[in-house]
C-alpha cells in the first residue's frame, strides 16, 4: 500500500472510491440470454409466485453444507467438460449486490439500483430463504459447471461487490440468520478506509466460510489494462487477498462487468479459475471466464426480485 501513500495514487483512489458510489457497474439489466423482458414489463401471475414464496422455511443450510465441493485444481484437465456442455447446462441464479444503506437525499435514482435500503435487502433475504433457496459457493458452482456435479435444490449465489463496510455490518447479520453464504469481491485499494471493510473484517468473512474474490486494486476497467496494469490490478491486490485469507484466490469479477478475450488468458495465468461479469451474454468460447450475474436493485420487492430470478437464469 506505499503506493497509495503518494499524492497521485491517493488522488487517483479518492477519485475513483467517489465514483464507486454511483458508477460502479453497469446497469441492471434483468434481460436472460434468450431477451426476456424485464422483470418490471412481465405480468405477474401473482398465485403462482405466492405460492413459490411461501412455505418451505429454509432447512437450507444442511443440505447446502452436506456436500463439500472439490477445489477446481484437483479436478482433472480430461474430467472438465467442454464450452458447449457446461453453456448447456441450466444457469444458476446469481446476485450481485453493492451497499446496504438506507437511500439518502442526495442519492440519485441510478445509484438506488446499487443501493439496497436495510429493510429491503433483509426482505428480500427473507424471500430467498422462504421460497427454499440454498446459497452455493464458487467451488461448488466450477465443480457443477466442469463435471455436471449435482448442487442442493434451489441453488443460487450471493455476491458482494467493492468492499462496503455495511456488507459486514449489515449484510453478513441477515445472511447468518438464514445460514446463507456468499462471496465478496474485494477492491483491496478500499481496505481499511472509512466505510470501507477492513482486513480483519475481510479475513472473519473467509474464517467464517464465505469466499473471497478479486475486484482489482482500484476497479478499473480490465479492457484497457496494458503490461504492468495486469500486475498492479491483479497480481498484487491477488496476493494481498491470499495473505490476508490464508486461502487460495481463484474467483474475479470484473470491474463494471467488463472483460474482453484477453484478459482471460491473463486471469488464468494469475490463478483464477472463473470470472464473473452481469446481466449480459456469457462467451461461447469461454463460459466460466463469463458467468452471468444480476444487480438485485434497491427498487426491487422481493415478488420482482423473485421474478428477474427466475426470467433472468
Ligand atoms: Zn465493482
Amino acid at each position: 500500500m506505499n503506493l497509495f501513500r503518494t499524492p497521485l495514487f491517493a488522488a487517483a483512489a479518492a477519485l475513483a472510491a467517489s465514483s464507486f458510489l454511483t458508477a460502479c457497474d453497469t446497469k441492471p439489466a434483468t434481460a436472460s440470454e434468450g431477451g426476456s423482458p424485464t422483470a418490471e414489463t412481465v405480468a405477474t401471475d401473482s398465485a403462482a409466485t405466492a405460492a413459490a414464496m411461501s412455505g418451505t422455511t429454509a432447512t437450507a443450510t444442511e443440505e447446502a453444507n452436506a456436500t463439500p465441493a472439490p477445489d477446481p485444481s484437483s479436478i482433472p484437465a480430461n474430467k472438465i467438460a467442454d464450452a458447449a456442455t457446461i453453456t448447456a447446462r441450466p444457469q444458476v441464479p446469481i446476485l450481485c449486490y453493492h451497499q446496504i444503506r438506507d437511500w439518502r437525499a442526495k442519492d440519485s435514482k441510478g445509484a438506488k439500483d446499487y443501493i439496497v435500503p436495510v429493510q429491503q435487502f433483509k426482505d428480500q433475504i427473507k424471500m430467498l430463504a422462504d421460497s427454499g433457496y440454498h446459497t452455493i459457493l464458487p467451488d461448488q458452482l466450477y465443480a457443477y459447471l466442469t463435471t455436471g456435479a449435482k448442487l442442493p435444490s434451489k441453488p443460487i449465489m450471493l455476491t458482494f461487490d467493492d468492499t462496503d463496510l455495511d456488507q459486514f455490518t449489515v449484510a453478513k447479520p441477515t445472511l447468518d440468520k438464514y445460514g446463507y453464504k456468499a462471496v465478496y469481491f474485494i477492491m483491496t485499494v478500499s481496505l481499511g478506509r472509512p466505510n470501507y471493510m477492513s482486513k480483519a473484517q475481510v479475513k472473519q468473512l473467509s474464517d467464517e466460510g464465505n469466499v473471497i474474490g478479486s475486484h482489482t486494486w482500484d476497479h478499473h476497467n480490465v479492457k484497457k489494462y496494458q503490461g504492468e496494469d495486469w500486475v498492479t490490478q491483479i497480481e498484487k491486490p491477488t496476493k494481498t487477498l491470499e495473505e490476508i485469507t490464508g486461502k487460495d484466490i481463484k474467483y474475479f469479477a470484473y470491474p463494471f462487468g467488463l472483460w474482453n478475450p484477453e484478459a482471460i488468458p491473463q486471469l488464468k495465468q494469475r490463478g483464477m479459475v472463473a470470472a464473473f461479469v452481469l446481466a449480459e451474454k456469457r462467451d461461447q468460447n469461454d463460459p466460466l471466464f463469463t458467468i452471468r450475474r444480476i444487480i438485485a436493485s434497491g427498487y426491487w420487492k422481493p415478488r420482482t426480485l423473485h421474478n428477474s430470478i427466475v426470467q433472468s437464469f
